[in-house]
């Protein structure tokens, strides 16, 4: 635990410190970015070291881990941090998930939206759900481009979901600076939905960038980023 906060600790500085540079490059306040951490296949202990060094974000792509790490980790930890739900959402997990998570980051189709504000309601929650968008490239997940508008405007009008930004998650070029131009129009898209969301001041989050591309992320408009390997190292299984 000592070896894994201390190496913790020096990873999240690293990578504050570049997305800090990266928003100033671009003429940003380094404080309108936050690090997320991304803990498939990491240990409570790891999480745990990441929370404690100030990440304030984690993000979970299974619910059933999801569920382990919240078992294990500490009251303390628990309150320092909001824990996202960034994996595929599947309807039969979707109680769960919204029970567990503080958001939902991958809402993905009108259905599984209809779904969760279905069940918000039968367990008298407000979740804050986010919108995956699929960028046109090759990539398992997430709406198109056109139907996420729609998707927003959806979700604007169901009861117990509030829509607190897109989530994109581009395929890793070699070079991150071809997936600028993905990035640019994440950007244009978060700024067109923003402009008819009824409660603009929740709608806050553009989550895009990884440990290969955070910092081009950041200078396109990213105010969340997803980095599991550049905190932890590399993943032992997926
Ligand atoms: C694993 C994962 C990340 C982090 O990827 P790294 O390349 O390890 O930084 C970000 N977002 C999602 C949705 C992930 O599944």
């Amino acid at each position: 635990m000592v070896g894994e906060a201390l190496v913790a600790e020096h990873n999240v500085r690293e990578v504050l410190g570049r997305i800090g540079e990266a928003a100033l490059r671009s003429g940003r306040n380094p404080s309108d970015v936050s690090l997320m951490a991304a803990v498939k296949t990491r240990s409570a202990e790891e999480i745990e070291a990441v929370v404690g060094a100030g990440v304030a974000f984690i993000g979970e792509n299974r619910v059933q881990e999801g569920e382990e790490h919240l078992a294990a980790l500490s009251a303390a930890a628990r309150s320092k941090c909001k824990i996202h739900f960034i994996g595929r959402l599947q309807s039969n997990k979707a109680r769960k998930a919204l029970l567990a998570f503080d958001s939902l980051d991958s809402v993905d189709s009108p259905d599984i939206a209809r779904r969760l504000s279905r069940i918000a309601g039968e367990e008298n929650a407000k979740k804050n759900v986010m919108i995956e968008v699929n960028c046109g490239e090759a990539q398992k997940g997430g709406i198109g481009t056109d139907e996420a508008k729609a998707l927003g405007e959806l979700i604007f009008t169901l009861p117990g979901l509030v829509l607190a930004g897109l989530m994109a998650v581009p395929p890793i070029e070699a070079d991150p600076n071809e997936t600028r131009p993905v990035f640019r129009r994440m950007k244009r898209l978060f700024e067109e939905i923003r402009s008819c969301h009824p409660a603009k001041e929740s709608f806050v989050f553009l989550s895009m960038g990884m440990s290969n591309d955070y910092e081009v992320a950041v200078e396109e408009g990213a105010t969340l980023v997803r980095v599991g390997t550049a905190l932890f190292g590399q993943r032992r299984t997926i």
